[in-house]
């Protein structure tokens, strides 16, 4: 069947080639993503049904901390809160005794991941960065996030999972003895967003084709990778759909993403977007039915539950597996007027839906188990840690 016949076709129709193993057509997809009435309802039905046929009707989180190793940034990112400028007194970059105050609290409460969540390469662009760094003693963010991460592992035993920005090939295979697994929001493919007064302008770190060749170099590499997309930034429909493309397609070819996050975008006063709409959780529950629709039931989809707490249950209609990490520690520092929900009130929520919810690594199980993906560094403490989740079953 060719595309242009199968445009015509009933979006029934596309639902039940994708159910049966054939590729969601790109063009289908910008279809399926304004779908209304009851398409909608076909859409959520497929792609709930191609998610509980690969992953059964287990969801996962991750327990952990989240470690705000610094939020100097060179980037500047309409809808972020989480950066200061060097003048603003919130501005910090963690001490060593600090991060591991925040680790070793952690531990206490049975975490078994340390989020490092980090700006951008800040000592670039501010003599405060450069100044605090050579006062901790290192050169660089990455110099002094590496040996963070070395002393959250060894000193704790929590698996650090990294989400530093851009990073090279050198630093990523420096990182991967002492991380399980590392991060990059793709965020968008739209070159536009990079333009005046567009979500990405100012941000060096947020090119497109800067962050699909960090999301390459990491298959390379081996290293068990998350990424996402970030909805209602200034994107099109299309162009979200393109993004989940690209995701797609190296995925394809390196086989190493182990979740897709979709996450919504959230005003706040002291943002440069602080007057833009939020996407509705309809908006979300499409985004993520395509997505599982392209990615398939295999991947491991996630929305954080914190960004939609009055409705965040239903994404588990439209196809997530996931919620991604959630700490009964530290709070959400990107999304800070976010609280995680109680891990009792997020079981309560899942089962409700008919749903299990159970621990999960930062690295996932399938990866876990597979030796190339996992450094042998940290292969007896993964293997500690995954017979802990089990126990916990
Ligand atoms: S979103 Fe990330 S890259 Fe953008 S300004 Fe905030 S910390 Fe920097």
């Amino acid at each position: 069947m060719s595309f242009a016949q199968r445009l015509t076709t009933p979006i029934e129709e596309i639902l039940e080639a994708r159910l049966a193993g054939e590729p969601l057509p790109r063009e289908a997809a910008y279809r399926l993503i304004q779908a209304e009435g009851d398409e909608l309802l076909a859409l959520f039905s497929a792609a709930a049904a191609l998610r509980t046929r690969a992953k059964g009707t287990v969801v996962t989180y991750s327990r952990k901390v989240f470690i705000p190793l610094t939020n100097l940034c060179r980037d500047k990112c309409a809808y972020c809160t989480f950066a200061r400028p060097p003048s603003d007194p919130r501005a910090h970059t963690m001490t060593p005794d600090e991060v591991l105050a925040v680790a070793e609290e952690g531990r206490r409460h049975g975490c078994k991941e340390a989020l490092f969540s980090l700006g951008d390469k800040p000592e670039l662009v501010h003599a405060r960065a450069r100044q605090e760094l050579a006062a901790l003693g290192y050169a660089s963010t990455f110099d002094y996030l590496l040996a963070m991460s070395r002393l959250v592992l060894e000193e704790t035993g929590l698996l650090p999972h990294i989400n530093a920005g851009i990073l090279s090939a050198d630093q990523m295979a420096a990182l991967r003895p002492v991380s399980a697994s590392m991060g990059l929001m793709l965020e968008s493919v739209s070159e536009r967003l990079l333009e005046p007064g567009q979500a990405h302008y100012g941000c060096p770190d947020k090119v497109p084709a800067v962050r699909l060749h960090m999301l390459r170099e990491a298959g390379r590499l081996r290293i068990p990778f998350t990424t996402g997309i970030l909805i209602g930034i200034g994107e099109t429909p299309a162009e979200r759909v393109d993004s989940l493309f690209a995701i797609a397609e190296i995925h394809a070819e390196y086989g190493h993403i182990q979740e897709v996050i979709i996450q919504n975008f959230r005003a706040k006063p002291d943002i440069r977007f602080r007057h833009w709409p939020e996407p509705s959780a309809l908006d979300m529950m499409r985004t993520i039915a395509v997505a599982r629709l392209i990615l398939g039931g295999e991947m491991n989809i996630q929305a954080p539950p914190n960004l939609t707490p009055d409705a965040y249950g239903m994404y588990l209609l439209a196809g997530i597996n996931d919620w991604g990490g959630v700490s009964p520690v530290t709070r959400d520092h990107i999304n800070p007027e976010a609280p995680w929900p109680h891990l009792r009130e997020l079981a309560d929520t899942t089962r409700a839906f008919g749903f299990t919810l159970r621990e999960r690594l930062a690295i996932y199980p399938e990866f876990a188990e597979r030796p190339e993906f996992v450094d042998p560094a940290l292969r007896p403490r993964i293997a500690q840690l995954l017979r802990l989740c089990e126990q916990s079953l």
